[in-house]
């Protein structure tokens, strides 16, 4: 493979290792096997673990604009290398190109963000209640971070810890998904050229056994301080229950269910271009893509019309596995139990792991779709009539990631935005993922936020010291 950061083994104390036992990654979109990568165990965790603990102490004791020029450095050679990147992106996940570019450049981006942010990093006096006292509050890092990351954005989700993390000072042992390790390791290539001392970042790889080895190790390691996973809210659960025994710091970005509710009032065209930015980017394999539109009485016909109409222009590339579209099948068969009519739009011919996308109307609240992550380019259309109707649907699921708001009316909107239980909500416009705003969710969602001056927090500890100064 002609890419200059392309590496098919782990990266573990400043070192490249291999394996006996590997296991293949393959392009979803063709089925090609891409490289064959070490299926690591609790041996090569535990090594991690202390090529990290090691590297703690020194590179925590840096000055912070030390830490920020090896980040600067970092950012540098991700913006060089960005089309390379991207193409690896595109190749082991399977997006269209140019998302593939926008999530590395996006990337490239956060951690320059963070590189500035690490010398921003200050503490508080509070006035003391006498004389003679002094109350400071200093933000100090945690130590050694495990980081747990999904397929879906190999890269963003990868920067997005370790960024943060090694800005404040911390450690990381890093596992990325089975199914996209290349780019987690491309970045770690990175990392290592732009002089990142060895041990301040790890990068494990490991199949489906290892993944939950490497949980309950992490979990249950007195080394390892913090726990950051970005993922289901299945597994998000089990690490979870297993990182209480040692009551260890989580920080989990898990599913959404959100809601994309469109007005009458709105700027049609505008809300269905925004529909389809939304749903249909990575294949509607995203945390925060719609995954039920609510669309008020009436408007429902040209909404219909217009997605039709702009759907068979949009790019949308392949799921990322068989038991991906065989879940997205699924959830449409029980849909369509259910009483829901489907239309699909034909743009591809459904082969390999391609889907093309389906936009459904009629479907009863007791279809699963409502309640589950589709994670595919199926477009749910539900019907509602008053405010107060809309934000009791759009609330009722265990999730709260990001919601979405179209409507002619700025004071409407301010109602429906006060009135959802949604860590994100977009108002007649979909991005919200930028670098330095908190990104996260409410109620099984998850737990903190990454991005911005609180996602650096998350990886610091409170230390306050009182001083009598006399
Ligand atoms: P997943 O199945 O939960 O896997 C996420 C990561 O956890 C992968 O690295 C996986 O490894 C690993 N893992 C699996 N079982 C584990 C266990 N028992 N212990 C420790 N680690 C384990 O999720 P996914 O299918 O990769 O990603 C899709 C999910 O991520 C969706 O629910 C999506 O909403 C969510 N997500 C959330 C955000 C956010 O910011 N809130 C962003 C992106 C995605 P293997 O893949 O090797 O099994």
């Amino acid at each position: 493979m002609q890419n200059t950061s392309f590496r098919q083994e782990a990266y573990i104390n400043g070192a490249w290792e291999t394996s006996t036992k590997t296991f293949p990654v393959t392009n979803p979109a063709s089925g090609q096997v891409l490289a064959q990568v070490p299926d690591l165990g609790t041996e090569a965790f535990e090594k991690a673990v202390q090529a990290a603990q090691a590297a703690f102490k020194p590179w925590a004791a840096l000055l912070p604009k030390e830490r920020g020029a090896y980040l600067k450095k970092w950012s540098a050679l991700i913006a060089e290398n960005a089309e390379s990147l991207a193409q690896l992106l595109t190749s082991e996940q399977g997006k269209p190109i140019e998302e593939s570019r926008n999530e590395v450049n996006g990337a490239a981006g956060t951690v320059e963000w963070f590189a500035e942010e690490a010398r921003r990093n200050y503490g508080e006096i509070v006035p003391p209640p006498r004389e003679n006292l002094r109350l400071e509050v200093q933000y100090v890092p945690l130590g050694v971070v495990a980081a747990i990351t999904p397929w879906n954005f190999p890269v963003s989700m990868v920067t997005r810890k370790v960024a943060p993390a090694i800005a404040a000072g911390c450690t990381v042992v890093l596992k990325p998904s089975e199914e996209t390790p290349l780019c987690a390791l491309a970045l770690a290539s990175l990392a290592e050229k732009a002089g990142i001392p060895k041990g301040v970042v790890n990068v494990v790889t490991a199949g489906a056994a290892g993944a939950a080895a490497f949980g309950q190790l992490m979990c249950s390691h007195t080394l390892v301080r913090k726990i950051s996973f970005t993922g289901s809210t299945a597994v998000g659960r089990i690490l979870m229950q297993q990182a209480g025994a040692q009551i260890k710091k989580v920080g989990l970005e898990l599913g959404g269910n959100a809601p994309f509710i469109i007005f009458a009032s709105a700027d049609l065209e505008k809300a269905v271009e925004g529909l389809i930015a939304n749903k249909f980017r990575n294949a509607g394999q995203t945390c925060i893509c719609a995954n039920r539109i609510f669309v008020e009485k009436g408007a429902e016909g040209k909404i219909i019309k217009l997605l039709e109409e702009k759907l068979k222009e949009a790019n949308i590339g392949p799921l990322i596995n068989k038991e991906a579209k065989e879940k997205v099948e699924e959830l449409l068969a029980d849909s369509q139990k259910h009483g829901a009519k489907a239309v699909t739009v034909s743009r591809n011919n459904g082969e390999g792991l391609y889907c093309n996308p389906v936009i459904l109307t009629g479907v009863p609240v007791q279809a699963r779709i409502f309640r589950e992550e589709i994670f595919g380019p199926v477009a749910p259309i539900y019907s509602f009539e008053s405010e107060d109707e809309v934000i009791v649907a759009a609330n009722d699921t265990e999730y709260g990631l990001a919601a979405y708001i179209y409507s002619g009316d700025l004071a409407q909107g301010q109602r429906i935005m006060a009135g959802l239980d949604y860590g994100m909500v977009g108002f007649n416009q979909v991005p919200l993922a930028y670098e330095g705003v908190p990104f996260g969710g409410m109620k099984q969602s998850g737990i903190g936020r990454e991005g911005g001056h609180w996602g650096m927090k998350e990886f610091m500890e409170i230390k306050y010291l009182a001083i009598e100064t006399r």
